[in-house]
């Protein structure tokens, strides 16, 4: 049996003395939000707080609610009311589909949007107890010195595994961060980084507050779509969000893709405007932008499955999707 080490937990009353609790104890210190990836990583000894901060309950992070010209969901929200909030089905239906995709119910009523733009990278070498890592030398991720991915080099490329994200970066949102220095916001797009160590330009002790979507405009269609290996709970092999406003004619007035569960961070795929912007999702327009995505995304063997399968289902997945937009039983 994998046991909890022990710890000191504390359960702050507001988003004030969270921070404070945080910055006082700086690199002791974590966060917990619904628990269901900080639990198992602190038994499996990948995280080893000596202070656990809880965040559950702090009612600056609960809410959702149309404000202005923005969807404003608090960070400290189950997936599953995002999944079933009748506001995020109107104005956001691939952030409602990728939170309603994630794990299993269980999972699902207990993990926050907070913890799931916030998650930890994954890979094979890194996602298990300590004794199997251990026969392995550890590595450079925790305990270690060796990526058994890349065998060379100092980077760590373990996968950004979170699902809500790249539907996030599609609809344009921004996520507002408290820490005892005060308060920033950022688009979500900027977040990540190209480090599977720590994959965001968050500072460990910041504190996610909402995220904000702007309310898309009129004509806005968008999609979210996810492999994995059981449809019941499994964390995505690949997966990947799309935001396409079209006008009255069904030409692409703006078209956003996201491909993400590949590399360390969710990759924006560039180059559509040039082959989508102004036409039709003709079956010309779909092959070139599941081109490009295709073209832009290389996995690397930081998952058990095939990377190259993994590749090869990513223009399988985008042309389904665009599909979709146009004849959802073409997203079958
Ligand atoms: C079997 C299994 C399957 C899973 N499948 C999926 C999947 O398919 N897709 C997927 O995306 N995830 C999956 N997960 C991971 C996890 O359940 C979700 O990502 C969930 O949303 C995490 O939210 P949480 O509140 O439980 O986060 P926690 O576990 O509490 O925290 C996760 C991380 O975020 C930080 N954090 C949490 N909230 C905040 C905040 N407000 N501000 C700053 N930092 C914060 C914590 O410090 C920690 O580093 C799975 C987990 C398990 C155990
Ligand atoms: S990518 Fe390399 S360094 Fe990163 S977790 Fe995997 S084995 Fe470790």
């Amino acid at each position: 049996m994998l046991r909890l080490p022990a710890f000191e937990y504390h359960r702050p009353q507001t988003v004030e003395e969270a921070a404070r609790l945080l910055d006082g104890f700086g690199d002791q210190a974590l966060a917990i939000a619904g628990g269901t990836d900080v639990v198992p990583n602190m038994k499996h000894g990948l995280f080893e707080p000596a202070q656990v901060i809880s965040l559950r309950g702090l009612p600056e992070l609960r809410g959702i609610h149309v404000r202005g010209a923005e969807l404003v969901l608090g960070a400290g929200e189950t997936l599953a009311s995002v999944a079933a909030h009748p506001m995020v089905r109107l104005h956001a239906a691939s952030l409602a589909e990728a939170a309603g995709l994630v794990a299993g119910p269980q999972l699902r009523n207990m993990g926050t949007l907070g913890g799931n733009v916030c998650l930890d990278t994954r890979c094979t070498y890194y996602n298990q107890t300590r004794f199997w890592r251990q026969a392995l030398g550890y590595c450079l991720k925790k305990d270690g010195d060796t990526c058994h991915v890349t065998r060379v080099g100092r980077k760590c490329v373990a996968a950004h595994s979170a699902d809500t994200p790249p539907a996030l970066m599609t609809l344009g949102a921004s996520a507002d961060f408290v820490s005892a220095r005060g308060e920033r916001s950022i688009p979500i797009a900027d977040l990540f980084i190209a480090d599977g160590i720590w994959n965001t330009v968050r500072r460990p002790d910041e504190i996610l507050v909402r995220v904000r979507v702007p309310l898309p405009p009129e004509g806005t269609r968008t999609a979210f779509r996810k492999v994995r290996q059981r449809n019941a709970i499994d964390f995505p092999l690949l997966n990947m969000a799309l935001a396409c406003e079209l006008d009255p004619e069904e030409r692409v007035r703006s078209i956003r893709l996201v491909v993400s569960a590949l590399g360390s961070r969710p990759r924006m795929v560039s180059g559509l405007d040039e082959v989508a912007t102004g036409r039709t999702l003709s079956d010309e327009v779909v092959e070139a932008v599941a081109g490009k995505a295709h073209q832009q995304c290389r996995p690397l063997t930081n998952i058990i499955v095939d990377p190259e399968w993994r590749r090869a289902m990513v223009p399988v997945h985008v042309s389904r999707m665009l599909r979709g937009l146009t004849t959802p039983a073409a997203a079958a």
